[in-house]
């Protein structure tokens, strides 16, 4: 892995699968800015927290990805960004003549529309840096649909044409750009739909899970965040220097189906 030394921004990485992939990133050398819309204690206690743990630098930069000049000087701010890892996201469960206004603009500006301002952003210093990786989390919903995600499904396939479309533009130099697109994680984004999902289905809560999530993955088990995370890592790394535009499944099988 040749990523010792990098800088990497990962938007939303006070939870869930950011936080994995940052700490992953770290555990390889990489120094690391955490991100998030809350500048807690606790968010400042992560970045310390890693940086004690693995020796490299972190830290941690407010900024609302649902705002466009907020993703713009976030990566300001870092004033490096080798590595951009386009990760915050939420999800709201409704069907499309039910669906909130609010919640579908929030979906589309945080999911999708952030991911092209820090890209944008993130160009430039990678360019001077001779070197780069941007790595979009999208996910299986960005590939294919289910009922009620309207907004999430719609944010998740743009962010796929956008990491294609990165992919090309920068095909002659060295920087990549490729989506991650993860199954299900059992992560506070997926524990907070399952009522939603149980209420939408008319069923429990237990039969959400089992006949609704689980069983779009043949594997029937959630993926993990450090399965995530791996993948992120290879795609960072050397070996993955002709790997661009494309998109990763980590899925349990779900796209193959
Ligand atoms: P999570 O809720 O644990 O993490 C979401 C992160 O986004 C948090 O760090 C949160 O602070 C951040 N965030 C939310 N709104 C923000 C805003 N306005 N500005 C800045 N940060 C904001 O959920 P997760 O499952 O770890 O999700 C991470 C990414 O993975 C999302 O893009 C999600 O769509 C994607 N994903 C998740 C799953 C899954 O099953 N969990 C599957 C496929 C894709």
């Amino acid at each position: 892995m040749s990523v010792k030394g990098k800088t990497a921004v990962i938007t939303g990485s006070n939870s869930g699968i950011g936080l994995g992939i940052a700490e992953e990133l770290a555990r390889a050398g990489v120094n690391v800015i955490l991100n998030s819309f809350t500048d807690s204690d606790e968010d400042h206690a992560l970045a310390a927290r890693i940086a004690d743990e693995t020796g490299v630098q972190a830290r941690y930069i407010k900024a609302d990805m649902s705002k466009p000049d907020e993703c713009r000087a976030l990566i300001a701010q870092a004033g490096a960004c080798d590595i951009l890892v386009n990760n915050a996201g939420i999800q709201h469960v409704a069907p499309i003549d039910e669906f909130p206004q609010d919640k579908w603009d929030a979906i589309i500006a945080i999911n999708m529309n952030s991911a092209f301002h820090t890209t944008a952003a993130a160009l430039p210093l990678m360019r001077k840096a001779g070197w780069g990786r941007i790595v979009n989390i999208a996910s299986a919903h960005g590939l294919r649909a289910s009922p009620f995600k309207a907004a999430y499904v719609t944010a998740k396939h743009g962010v796929v044409g956008m990491t294609k479309t990165v992919g090309l533009e920068t095909a002659k130099e060295p920087i990549t750009c490729n989506a991650v697109c993860p199954g299900y994680v059992l992560t506070p984004l997926v524990e907070a739909q399952i009522p939603d999902t149980a209420r939408q289905y008319g069923i429990s809560e237990d039969a959400a899970i089992e006949q609704v999530i689980l069983a779009k993955q043949p594997s029937k088990d959630f993926v993990t965040v450090e399965q995530l995370a791996g993948t992120v890592l290879y795609l960072c790394s050397d070996a993955a220097a002709q790997v661009t535009g494309t998109t990763i499944s980590v899925d349990g099988g779900w796209s193959a189906q």
